[in-house]
């Protein structure tokens, strides 16, 4: 039988392609630009989603309905946006961030997008903090994209605070190619990650550049 995973090995995608599919389906206004543009500006760390994932957060939390969501992992605001206009006016999304300069260009990016009033940026570590904004669940959406060796308590968390048929999404869940690497910790506990995601949430692992968890919180 066909190995059902080994199409995975190819690889169709050109930077020709991805160039033009992005400008097609993924483009920047302004706000985006800018909050895309940040992290490289600003001497952070340039590890924002790529276009076209932002654009799928964005159009994931439409298409779930979703009102009410928690990022962890904020950096300058960019998946935050997309996220908050996925949302719609309605919306509201609480995004973690435990560096304060990061934090601090991320509100100036967020009010400059006109969503200064749909996100509420809370600082610190997200694994002392997450318990302040349980009182506004169950959530619609989580998404996780910052300290991967504590993907697991934070997949643990969403799968106690996001509803039932509510959206589990994980950036860099192939954990930079590591994920199965038997001496690290942190790849222990992103697989750990991997099998209780699958266990309350019904799961795919889309397979973006570095693997983007997308689970559906199961009733039970
Ligand atoms: N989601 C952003 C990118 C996030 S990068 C985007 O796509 O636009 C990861 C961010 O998580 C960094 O800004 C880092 O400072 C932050 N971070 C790392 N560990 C954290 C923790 N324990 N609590 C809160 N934020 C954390
Ligand atoms: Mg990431």
């Amino acid at each position: 039988m066909a190995d059902p995973s080994s199409r995975r090995g190819h690889r169709y995608a050109t930077p020709e392609i991805l160039r033009y599919v992005d400008a097609l389906h993924a483009s920047h206004d302004g706000a985006l630009a800018a909050a895309f543009e940040a992290p490289e500006r600003e001497g952070m760390p340039a590890i924002q989603v790529g276009a076209s994932e932002g654009r799928l957060l964005e159009l994931l939390a439409r298409l779930a309905g979703a009102r009410r969501a928690v990022e962890v992992g904020t950096l300058a605001g960019y998946s935050a946006i997309r996220l908050a206009r996925g949302l719609g006016p309605e919306g509201r999304l609480w995004t973690f961030e435990n560096d304060l300069r990061h934090a601090a260009v991320a509100r100036a990016r967020i009010a400059a997008a006109g969503l200064g009033d749909r996100v509420e940026i809370v600082e610190g570590d997200a694994a002392a903090r997450l318990s302040d904004v349980v009182q506004h669940g169950p959530f619609d959406l989580v998404f996780l994209d910052a300290d991967k060796g504590r993907y697991d308590l934070y997949g643990r968390w969403a799968a106690a605070n996001v509803r039932p048929g509510g959206l589990l999404l994980a950036d860099n869940s192939y954990f930079f190619g590591r994920l199965l690497e038997p001496d690290d910790s942190d790849a222990a506990a992103m697989r750990r990650f991997h099998e209780e995601a699958a266990a309350s949430f019904e799961t795919a692992c889309v397979p973006t550049p570095d693997g983007l968890l997308l689970g559906v919180r199961r009733a039970g």
